[in-house]
């Protein structure tokens, strides 16, 4: 056994990806599981956008790039920013990175020491506290009660500010509740946020374009202008152009930054895959027609599974503003009795009894920061959806008191 280093006993492995293991072990073995653990659109890759990527291999686009971003990749995200969110940035404040994730861990990399925090609010996506604990950060997570929409509260924000934070981390809307923060609830931090000038922001805007019933996204330098110094605005095409395994998630913010955070790609990864860099070039600036579409049969997901989870004795859940995940509360079966006699007295043992009894996985909430809850992913079939809320309903009248 070789001998491992230290920092790797202070992280776990993504139990969303456990989950979605074991869903796939178990539909191996012959079991009709329905997987609620997807963090990823069930719609393929628009056609232009793969027709981009063709042109690119057969037009030699095969080799190494600019570390952080081809500049035509770089314009185009010059220009989202411009475009969809007000924000002026010049390709040298532009980083492009294999994914949202290793910008985020770029970042991180780049300027934490030992000691120094992120606030983080609960619940979270689960690789934020593991990025910053790899990094030799600590995380401060702040719980966010689903009486307040699962929002952080300027108070809140306000008495987890210490000497030694160094960034605040806001994901809008969130991974895993959907929860989006309106202009106003925004407001109500950046002002906070205007007083505490050692805090960055780091803003996690993946789900930007997935919001729904007319609500207006917003973000962190756009709603505080006197922020844009300090404010790394991160996103990618990963959720909004169903390119999660193409790999690209691109920031903008301070020139000096974006420098660092190219100096750690440079000795890592290198950069991001040329062909989806010229793919990503056509998403951005190319026909976002789908965009509408894929929302409208979100939106009708979140709906329906909304209802139907409300109707299921013990949970209660509350109809979020974007993303494609709900986060119920099933405090109301805790205490319960399984039929085979065990005691639920966690969300991590309610969402066990789920995928044993009834072939439904879905993610504790525990591993997000936040219990008693679970989280389900709505990117599935509708009628898979139907079938695993059935089989939830049937699952909680099963419990004893
Ligand atoms: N941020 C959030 C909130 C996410 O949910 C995810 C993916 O699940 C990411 C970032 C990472 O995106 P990418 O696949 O581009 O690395």
């Amino acid at each position: 056994m070789p001998q491992l280093a230290d920092r790797l006993s202070r992280i776990k492995p993504s139990p969303t990806i456990a989950v979605s293991t074991k869903a796939r072990e178990l539909k191996a073995a012959g079991r009709d599981v329905i997987g609620l653990g997807a963090g990823e659109p069930d719609f393929e890759t628009p056609d232009n956008i793969k027709a981009a990527a063709i042109t690119a291999i057969n037009g030699g686009d095969t080799r190494y790039t600019a570390v952080d971003g081809t500049p035509e990749l770089k314009a185009a995200i010059c220009e989202k920013f411009k475009r969809d969110n007000g924000l002026e940035y010049t390709p040298e404040q532009i980083s492009v990175g294999t994914g949202g994730k290793q910008i985020l861990y770029n970042a991180f990399m780049a300027t934490l020491n030992p000691g120094d925090e992120v606030i983080i609010p609960a619940p979270f996506w689960v690789s934020y506290p593991d990025m910053v604990l790899l990094a030799d950060g600590e995380p401060v997570a702040v719980p966010c009660m689903q009486s307040n929409g699962f929002k952080l509260q300027a108070e809140d924000l306000e008495e987890a500010i210490t000497d030694k934070t160094k960034w605040v981390l806001l994901n809008s809307p969130s991974n895993p509740t959907g929860a989006a923060y309106s202009y106003d609830e925004m407001k109500a931090l950046t002002d906070v946020l205007k007083r505490h000038e050692h805090v960055m922001i780091l803003t996690d805007d993946m789900y930007e374009k997935l919001v729904y019933d007319d609500f207006e996204f917003v973000t962190p330098a756009q709603v505080e202008p006197s922020l844009y110094d300090r404010t790394v605005t991160m996103n990618g095409v990963s959720k909004a152009y169903c390119m999660t395994g193409w790999r690209i998630g691109y920031c903008g913010g301070p020139a000096p930054l974006i420098k660092a955070m190219a100096k750690i790609q440079s000795q890592s990864t290198s950069n991001p895959c040329s062909v989806s860099q010229a793919a990503a070039v056509e998403a951005l600036r190319g026909d976002q027609g789908f965009i509408a579409k894929h929302n409208d049969v979100f939106k009708a997901r979140r709906d329906m599974v909304v209802d139907l989870l409300n109707d299921c004795p013990g949970l209660n859940c509350s109809k979020p503003e974007g993303a494609f995940y709900v986060y119920p509360s099933c405090e109301g079966t805790i205490g319960k009795t399984t039929p085979d006699g065990k005691q639920i007295s966690s969300d991590g043992d309610f969402v066990t009894y789920l995928l044993e009894n009834s072939d439904v996985a879905a993610v504790q909430g525990e591993a997000f920061g936040l219990s008693p809850y679970l989280r389900i992913s709505y990117a599935t079939s509708t009628e898979a959806l139907k079938e695993a809320c059935e089989r939830i309903k049937r699952a909680c009248e099963a419990l004893s008191e």
